[in-house]
């Protein structure tokens, strides 16, 4: 039977502000409210919070929310509470009157929201708690850390099962982590093994733009994209702790706010950090990729990989925290020879069981296939993740598609020279010899006593690097950890080897970073970007004033559907996405204010003008008017402009008599010609 969702779609308009759900929501918050349990897996940033947020307020009693991060629940309770929502908390990082008002809420019933950490289930007196302040629902963040399999796994997480069965309430399980082991994992342990309604959301990120480049001068490449996205909220991922402090310097040496994270930090430090970035619009961490899990900011322009992450999940889920307002965003990931050896090393040194090993080196190929893609790469991620889509017209590939050719004679050539020596060298010998140089290493060797020595003369240097980089990104050969990368070949190349395969290869993948995309997508309008860089400084005297995070008082969504549609009265401020009753009264003045240029007698003709360069104009030319409305010595008969004919100058600004006469007509242009030219000549 079809439900009633009117009630869910007035909280979602009155409470979050916004208009609709996202694709997925709606069917989650009518099972989650209806009590069935549930398990969602959502991309990052796709909304989960929502889903447990708005049925915890059309269900009766508290709704208990478990997530493994401090930081993001803090956030989310400061969100509900902005909203108006009765939220509160139960962490260690709570004050004494923190805790007290939680415990006030609870024994008065008016708290909605209960977020936990999961290690106050292991305290005795907490399942007893809980056990008598009703409650009614259990929400639990970022399911896959009860999977002991994965890299987040929290033992605590282990106890939610338990909890469930003394509360004896339906359970709503959230992940972005979408392979089957996981889910089957979660399913077991927090559902006792019965299979909840499943909902599983598409994994496109659209607004997300993708690129990859292979290393060529990498820290010159972040550099430079950083500097052509100076003053946006951006992560740069790093290999390695050492990288991310050097590599944090040199974007403060170009003048960006930046600074680096990483593991081995103080936990003071570090939150010290994330607090930075949460509050502080524009600033770049330079991380590894122990920066994350917390990291619930959701207007983080672009995120670039300095290095190869280690796994095409891993990959998904790095550059999924950009954007996540969905606004426009985009990424880069650097990707070289040293990359593929390190991250193949790593998996073969490690201690996992063989088949996990094995696994492990499928994500990394499938990383690899997308880096190394002659076709549009969303596509082929989706393809990953089993979605089928067209090209998306929003990655590196589909903006200009990479001149390709047939490179099965280059990888037969290569492949012949590393069978030759015994498969005991690493790329730049076997180039030696494919290219004829006659090195000390090739004659010591006599390898240019062989047959393949000197059969690649037709290509460059560069290019052979590439042949050999891309061969790897095919897995067509691996670097041998226990021969120091020496080059290896698989399986996969025999077929081209024998010629019963042809391979493609990208020629011109080393284009220099300069060369693409210069210049970020601009967030609006060259017309409208004055206006919302002044609604971005009022968001971020309000967030100051408030000491919360920016993207609390309105995401930069809002902010641009402001920009845009320039809202004159506060009934059509309520009308924006993101603009609730709540914050609608809190903040809907004085955004308002700032679109309309504070006056509220303003003329409607002036108001369409306010937030652009022809608002201030349009009020110079009035005063300008104003004192020759009787002529310039006081006597004539009166004589004005009509406010349109003021907006037309203003926007026209021409630059002659002529220009003016053809808006004004000759009587005003004779009366008031002079000044005005002076006038739009001093706004240059
Ligand atoms: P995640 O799935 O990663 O937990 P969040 O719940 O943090 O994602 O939501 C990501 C962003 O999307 C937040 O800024 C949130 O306010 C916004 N959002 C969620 N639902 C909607 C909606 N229906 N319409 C517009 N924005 C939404
Ligand atoms: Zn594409």
């Amino acid at each position: 039977m079809p439900r009633d969702t009117s009630g869910a779609e007035a909280l979602l308009r009155d409470v979050f502000g916004f208009d609709a759900f996202r694709p997925g929501q709606g069917e989650i918050v009518e099972a989650v409210t209806e009590g069935r349990n549930v398990l969602a897996i959502m991309p990052t940033g796709g909304g989960k919070s929502l889903c447990f947020q708005l049925p915890a307020l059309m269900r009766g009693g508290v709704t208990v929310v478990i997530s493994p991060l401090i930081a993001l629940m803090r956030d989310q309770v400061r969100g509900l509470r902005e909203a108006g929502v009765a939220a509160g908390a139960l962490t260690s990082g709570n004050t004494e009157e923190e805790t007290d008002a939680v415990w006030d809420g609870l024994r008065d019933g008016t708290l909605k929201l209960l977020y936990l950490a999961p290690e106050r289930l292991a305290a005795t007196g907490t399942q007893r708690m809980l056990a008598q302040a009703g409650i009614g629902l259990i929400a639990v963040d970022e399911a896959h850390c009860v999977s002991q399999w994965g890299h987040d796994f929290r033992p605590d997480y282990l106890r939610i099962g338990e909890l469930r069965r003394t509360l004896d309430v339906p359970l709503a399980a959230f992940t972005a982590t979408a392979d089957a082991e996981t889910q089957d994992e979660i399913v077991t342990r927090l559902f006792d093994g019965q299979t909840p309604q499943t909902f599983l959301r598409g994994f496109d990120r659209p607004n997300i733009h993708l690129a990859f480049q292979p290393k060529d001068g990498p820290r010159k490449q972040i550099l430079s994209f950083a500097a052509a996205r100076k003053g946006q909220s951006g992560i740069v991922y790093c290999g390695t702790r050492a990288k991310t402090e050097t590599l944090a310097q040199a974007l403060r040496a170009e003048g960006h706010a930046a600074c680096h994270y990483h593991g081995g930090m103080e936990a003071g430090d570090r939150r010290h950090v994330e607090e930075r970035f949460a509050t502080e619009d524009g600033l770049i961490v330079v991380a590894t990729v122990a920066f994350g899990m917390g990291v619930d900011k959701p207007d983080i322009r672009w995120v670039a990989h300095a290095d190869l992450p280690k796994s095409i999940e891993a990959y998904y889920q790095e550059i999924g925290r950009a954007g996540r307002d969905g606004a426009p965003a985009e990424t880069l990931t650097l990707y070289g020879p040293d990359d593929i050896r390190l991250r193949r090393a790593q998996i073969d040194e490690g201690l996992a069981p063989p088949e996990r090993r094995a696994a492990d080196h499928g994500r990394l190929n499938a990383l690899l296939g997308l880096a190394e893609a002659l076709g549009c790469r969303r596509q082929q991620l989706l393809r990953y993740f089993d979605e089928d889509a067209g090209p998306c017209g929003n990655c590196d590939l589909c903006d200009r598609p990479p001149e390709v050719f047939d490179g099965t004679e280059a990888v037969r050539k290569a492949l012949s020279a590393a069978l030759r020596t015994d498969q005991s060298f690493g790329a730049g010998h076997l180039i030696d010899i494919l290219m004829g140089n006659a090195t000390d290493k090739v004659t010591a060797r006599r390898h240019n006593q062989l047959p393949t020595f000197g059969v690649g003369r037709d290509l460059s240097k560069g290019q052979w690097q590439a042949v050999f980089r891309q061969m790897m990104g095919h897995d067509l050969m691996r670097p041998d950890a226990e021969r120091h990368g020496a080059l290896v070949m698989t399986e996969a190349a025999r077929p081209i080897l024998r010629g019963e395969e042809s391979i493609q290869l990208r020629r011109d993948a080393v284009v220099r970073a300069e060369t693409r995309r210069p210049a970020v997508k601009a967030m609006v309008s060259d017309e409208d970007a004055p206006l919302l860089s002044a609604l971005k400084a009022k968001r971020r005297a309000l967030a100051e004033a408030a000491r919360v995070p920016a993207y609390v008082i309105f995401p930069d969504r809002t902010l641009i559907e402001m920009a845009e549609t320039r809202p004159a009265t506060l009934d059509d401020m309520a009308r924006i996405n993101g603009v609730g009753a709540k914050k609608l009264e809190r903040y809907g003045a004085e955004f308002l204010s700032v679109i309309t240029g504070a006056a509220e007698d303003m003329h409607p003709t002036r108001r369409k003008l306010a937030g652009r360069e022809a608002g201030p104009l349009y009020d110079a030319l009035m005063q300008a008017q104003a004192a020759l409305m009787r002529g310039a010595d006081g006597t004539e008969k009166p004589l004005s402009c009509s406010a349109s004919q003021l907006a037309k100058v203003a926007q026209v600004r021409p630059d002659c008599a002529d220009g003016l006469e053809r808006i004004l007509g000759d009587k005003r242009t004779e009366r008031f010609g002079l000044a005005f030219l002076d006038v739009l000549a001093e706004a240059g």
